[in-house]
Formats: C-alpha cells, structure tokens, sequence
C-alpha cells in the first residue's frame, strides 16, 4: 500500500543539508540529487556552465544540487528525467506526448530546487540576505500551496479536474536559431521556461492552467509550426506578463478517502470573487517585460510602443493572423 501522506517542510521550515527535499528523511549531506538532470547537462554541455542565483552569487550546473534521500533519488526523480530525455530524443513531438503532469513535476522541481538552494542559505547565520524569501509570508504561502502539488512526484495523487499550471511548448525554426540551450526562471511570479535544442516549454506554475486559457486562440497559431527566435521571445514575454499580473492563488484540498485508497485526489478552488484573477493590463509594463526578451535583437521600448495602445508584435500581424517571420535583420 503506497504512503499517501504528505510532507510539510514549510510548517517548521525544515530547510536543511539533512533533509531530503521531497520527503523529509533525515539522510547525510552526500544524498543529494541534480536540479537539472545529468542527461541534459551531458547533452547541452552545461557542467561548467555558470548560473546566477537569487542571491546573486554564481555557481555551475553541476553545482547545483539538493538533499534527497536514495528513495526519492532512484524511485522519484530518476524516472521522472528519463521520461524527459527519452521525450527530448524525439524534440517536438516528443515533448509534446509528454503527459502534462510530468512537464509540471519536471519543472516543479527545477523551480524547486532553485527555492529550496535559497532557503537553506537564509538557515546559515553567517549569509544576511537583502530580501529573505523566507521572511515573505506572502510567498511562503504560495510555496507551501505549490508544494502541495509538486508532492505528486512522490505520493500517487490524481488532480481532480485541473493541471496545477499552464504548459506551452513551442518549436524554433532552426535558420536563425544559435541557441542549443537556455533557461530562465522568475522565482516571485513562478514563470519558468527552458529551451532544449529546438523546443521551448513556458510555464506559469500555480495557475491552473488560467493563463492557459487565457492565451488560447495565440497559441493555436503557434501549434505545429517552426517559430523565429524573436516570436518565441514575445510569445515568453506575454506569458511571463500574464504570469506577473495574475493575482490569485489557487487553494487545494484533499478529499477525505479510506485506508484501503491508491491515491490521494485534490480538488481546487480559487477565490475570484473576493480577487480579480488579473491586476489590469498595462501596456508600458508589458514593453518593459517585451523589451526585456528582445534584447538580442536591441528592440526598445519606444519601438515597441510606436502606438502606444497596441505594443508591437512579432507574432500576429494587425488581424490578429499569425505572421510569417523567415528572417530577422538584427
Ligand atoms: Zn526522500
């Protein structure tokens, strides 16, 4: 009979070397497992790759990892990446029969991973952070509630009728594309997303899959067909802005079961009446999200704004039809 109870490091904020992320186990401080899986730091060549932290100090791929007990390690979180890396093997296609969950766990735990690294470093004495993560309340809340969900990685849950998150995966016409890897994450806003060779996964953690939704008709667009870098740059920028207003957090229950039950099953609900869902839009906030992603192309904000009520885009042309974009003269 599988365990079907959760874990709760928030309570006691039981952040420590000594205990194994994803269940508690006291264990020793060589247990511990990747945040990013050895098969994608072989296969993009990341080992000796440099990654800034929240907290701004550097580290590398190969660095970075977190307490896990060999349970967790060889039953949870190994055949988790090798279902990843059989998927990336086949690239589009191959991320896109992915069960949805399991893109939700995988980059749960990379988002994860990054918090919790956070939170052990706030434990030590000696490192004053600026701006303790574990000092806000407020996101502790929303970690607490998305740790809930991540716990599907060990203990067999069924979500009710929801995904915790929203997942787009889109795929990057290889003309202009020099990019074979690249990941970016917003730790306040739980936006994630992580390019392997031709395919790119966005995702807003904690939504329910709202924005989803939201985007719907402008991700239709984008299915099946071989995006530009700078349209897959929008596309993030739209989805890190939605994600960067979205103003609810969704609130899991497990439902009561009997002894002899399999798995745990959590319903959802999330408060729209006493919250709007969206803080309103504003057009010279998401330039500035926009701009940001354009970077590599030096797109300004006045560019962007030329009409200062409808910003620029690479995606849609102005009735709203998906734009053809070949190449892009830098
Ligand atoms: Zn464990």
């Amino acid at each position: 009979m599988p365990d079907l109870k959760l874990y709760d490091p928030f309570t006691n904020m039981q952040f420590t070397d000594e205990n194994c992320f994803l269940c508690g186990t006291t264990i020793t401080k060589e247990h511990r497992t990747p945040v990013f899986g050895e098969w994608m730091q072989d296969k993009y060549n990341l080992r000796n790759k440099e990654l800034l932290m929240l907290d701004k100090s550097v580290t590398t791929f190969d660095q970075l990892t977190i307490p896990c007990c060999d349970q967790c390690h060889l039953n949870h979180v190994l055949p988790l990446e090798s279902e990843i890396e059989d998927a990336a093997k086949t690239e589009y296609d191959g991320i896109c029969t992915l069960d949805q969950k399991r893109i939700f766990q995988w980059i749960g735990k990379m988002y994860y991973g990054m918090l919790v690294t956070e939170l052990i470093k706030e434990k030590d004495p000696l490192i004053m952070p600026e701006n303790p993560v574990s000092e806000n309340p407020q996101m502790l809340g929303k970690f607490k509630t998305f740790y809930q969900v991540l716990q599907s990685l060990r203990v067999p849950m069924k979500f009710s009728d929801f995904l915790p998150c929203s997942v787009f995966i889109l795929q990057v016409a290889p003309t202009e594309d020099d990019l074979p890897f690249e990941y970016q994450d917003e730790l306040t806003t739980m936006c994630f997303s992580i390019k392997l060779g031709p395919v790119v996964i966005v995702c807003k953690l904690l939504d329910n899959g709202i924005i989803r939704n939201v985007l719907n008709r402008l991700y239709k667009l984008t299915e099946d067909r071989e995006l530009h870098p700078i349209q897959v740059a929008e596309f993030k920028a739209r989805v890190f802005y939605a994600a960067y207003i979205f103003n609810v957090v969704p609130d899991y229950f497990i439902r009561p079961g009997k002894p002899e039950d399999e798995q745990l099953i959590l319903d959802s609900l999330i408060d729209d009446i006493t919250n709007e869902v969206f803080n309103p839009f504003e057009p010279l906030a998401y330039a500035h999200m926009l701009e940001e992603m354009l970077k590599p192309w030096s797109i300004r904000e006045k560019d962007i704004l030329e009409n200062p009520q409808k910003p620029i885009s690479f995606l849609t042309d102005d009735n709203g039809e998906f734009k053809t974009i070949k190449q892009f003269a830098k």
